[in-house]
């Protein structure tokens, strides 16, 4: 099928310039798309079709704080492609939201569920909000009038979300109470992440970790270089890098270094993991830990180590600081971590990248699996759900990297022309609803 191209495609602009243009998520996600989709030689009209977003939904929450006052905060729900089944992703809460990253994120969620080939389309949905100055009450109203605002997109057939940046399972059960009471049933697959005793699965709230740690695996072994010893430094220590370590630790690796957003710590022998865990537990931040050498968050980025694990947020391997990248691999944790001038500095220096939208599916793919278990309400042990998950990671690199290897183009690009002929494929036998 070919759909008529008449006009050129048009280029979504942000609708403010919060960002430096090498920063601007949607743009970063955009110009790797158009590379891929020249690549794959994308039809004209699927091409348009691909580069739109399907729905946004921008909404208004009001929410009575503690002292009686009254804020009102913007929500969003972004929906990019629904072709494959329905919309998957999570929801953050972020000061730095805005209508752009949450469209990339949704986008890199539709990429992301064709790469490991779940049956599911892409979304994100994110509140402008600093939850660290909210108090618990305050969150869940918060939480609940988000989730009643959206309420007509959510459902288990139609847009599923999850925990993102500042989100999690607490959030997820409001979020799934809310929808149920309007629904006068309970629903659990409405969202996945939630707690394990409430329809959640075992094992989801490690997957991405999991997940990292597996793409790890596969791309030392594909390089020749030893688990064991491998030196890696892990920025970000909240679920995906702290779990990521750990996992990585017990298959021999040497932790070099870890932060959170009070700054980082570096042990060239490596860190006992156990004691910064304990640490953490007790003063909440790495922040002061005494036994490592401090380094800054981009200090950590350049450190000497086999592999760099960037798994906190969005643009932190720039033009600026790509080429002083010491390791040889990096496993991208976070979504967005590296931008698109970044890619060709790695991609000159030989650094082998596992792209985000492989190395962090772990949590998607589990998160499938916790719908999969609510709608058969019959649920596995974690075990069966651990080696699920890595089977499916390892095919789903196997696939992207021989993808990058026919094409002679870099994993990222690989990845993205796996995800889009996956897509195309749905859309052509569909067809054009007109
Ligand atoms: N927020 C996670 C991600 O970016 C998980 C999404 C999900 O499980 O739906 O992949």
């Amino acid at each position: 099928m070919t759909i008529p191209s008449t006009q050129p495609a048009r280029i979504i602009r942000p609708e403010k310039d919060t960002f430096l243009s090498e920063e601007n998520p949607f743009e970063a996600m955009m110009s790797r798309f158009d590379f891929a989709a020249e690549k794959l030689s994308l039809d004209p009209g699927l091409y348009k079709i691909l580069r739109h977003p399907e729905k946004q939904i921008i909404v208004s929450v009001p929410v009575l704080r503690d002292s009686g006052e009254v804020d009102v905060y913007t929500g969003y729900r972004v929906l990019y492609n629904t072709s494959r089944g329905p919309a998957k992703g999570g929801i953050r809460f972020d000061m730095n939201v805005s209508l752009d990253e949450v469209t990339a994120l949704a986008a890199w969620m539709t990429w992301k569920c064709a790469v490991v080939n779940i049956p599911f389309g892409g979304a994100k949905g994110g509140v402008i909000c600093d939850p660290t100055a909210m108090s618990a009450g305050e969150l869940e109203r918060m939480t609940r009038r988000y989730t009643s605002a959206i309420i007509e997109t959510l459902g288990p057939d139609s847009d599923v979300p999850a925990p993102d940046v500042n989100t999690n399972e607490r959030v997820m059960a409001w979020i799934m109470d809310t929808y149920s009471m309007h629904k006068r049933h309970t629903v659990t697959a409405v969202v996945t992440g939630k707690p394990v005793s409430m329809g959640g699965s075992l094992g989801r709230r490690e997957a991405t970790g999991r997940g990292c740690m597996f793409s790890t695996r596969e791309a030392l072994k594909r390089l020749g270089m030893p688990m064991k010893g491998a030196r890696i430094a892990v920025q970000g220590f909240g679920n995906v890098g702290s779990v990521a370590a750990q996992l990585l630790a017990e298959q021999g690796a040497s932790i070099v270094a870890v932060s959170d957003k009070s700054g980082g710590i570096y042990n060239a022998a490596g860190l006992d993991l156990a004691d910064v865990m304990q640490w953490v537990k007790e003063k909440r931040l790495l922040g002061g830990y005494p036994k490592a050498e401090a380094v800054t968050n981009a200090q950590l980025l350049t450190l000497p180590c086999d592999v760099l694990l960037p798994a906190a947020l969005e643009n932190v391997i720039t033009s600026k600081n790509a080429k002083d990248i010491q390791a040889r691999v990096v496993v991208e944790g976070a979504n967005g971590p590296t931008t698109a001038n970044a890619d060709r500095i790695l991609e000159e220096k030989g650094i082998f990248v596992v792209p985000d939208i492989l190395a962090n599916a772990g949590g998607v793919t589990v998160s499938y699996f916790e719908w999969v278990q609510d709608r058969g309400g019959y649920f596995w042990d974690e075990d069966t759900v651990n080696q699920r998950l890595e089977r499916i990671m390892t095919q789903s690199f196997d696939e992207v990297v021989g993808m990058a290897e026919r094409h002679g183009v870099s994993n990222r690009i690989g990845a993205y022309m796996l995800a889009i002929e996956r897509v195309a494929e749905v859309h052509r036998l569909r067809g054009l609803y007109a």
